[in-house]
């Protein structure tokens, strides 16, 4: 395994209150994690991201990521897991997934399809504190289409990377998605995407429908 390669793809869902009630879901009462293949990375390094034509609408969720560097283990400090932070989009056909919902069947089709996860450049981990405090952004077209702050989170860092460790696993290798903040819609073919941290660029791309 190369030193950035990526291997468990954990991602949260509804860890934002408000973006829980926008799509009509309610507020969970402890972290609902899927999972994405590998597969679904793809850059944002001003590339043009290809995704599926003709599948109903594919909805950006621009989240924070995070690297794990070193295993979870029982009782560790979780500070100590997390060797970067990017951010990334969740990128979600939402007419597979309401089909899949009403039928109660696994997400993969609607999250995990070929990249379904373009993750912006890998970044220093500021610390859960100042992580907490920092806006992120995503720009389409210029305008601001999602804000948030970790600090709204409904399950911190700390908590997901207990939660995620303690049933799933967390090794070397594992990046965590967790969560998006309201404001998520349906991309348009030739959309611009800005990803911010702190203002600052974190990652672009733009769609296109094939
Ligand atoms: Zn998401």
């Amino acid at each position: 395994m190369s030193a950035n390669e990526i291997r468990n793809i954990y991602c949260i869902g509804r860890n934002y209150r408000l973006h829980a009630l926008e799509l009509g879901n309610e507020v969970p009462d402890e972290p609902l994690v899927f999972t994405k293949p590998s597969h679904a990375v793809v850059a944002m390094n001003g590339n043009v991201v290809e995704l599926p034509a003709n599948v109903g609408e594919v909805h950006f969720e621009l989240e924070i990521v995070l690297r794990i560097g070193k295993a979870y283990e029982p009782g560790m400090d979780t500070e100590q897991c997390i060797d970067a932070m990017a951010l990334g989009l969740d990128l979600t056909l939402r007419d597979v997934q309401s089909k899949l919902k009403a039928k109660g069947q696994p997400w993969l089709a609607a999250k995990g399809f070929k990249s379904s996860a373009p993750l912006g450049e890998w970044q220093h981990y500021p610390g859960a504190a100042a992580l907490a405090e920092t806006e992120f952004t995503l720009m389409r077209n210029g305008v601001v289409a999602q804000r948030g702050k970790a600090s709204d989170m409904l399950f911190n860092v700390s908590e997901l990377i207990r939660f995620v460790g303690e049933n799933y696993g967390l090794g070397a290798g594992d990046i965590l998605y967790t969560g998006t903040p309201a404001g998520v819609a349906a991309l348009q073919d030739g959309d611009q995407l800005q990803a911010l941290w702190a203002g600052k660029p974190a990652g672009s791309c733009s769609v296109r429908f094939v």
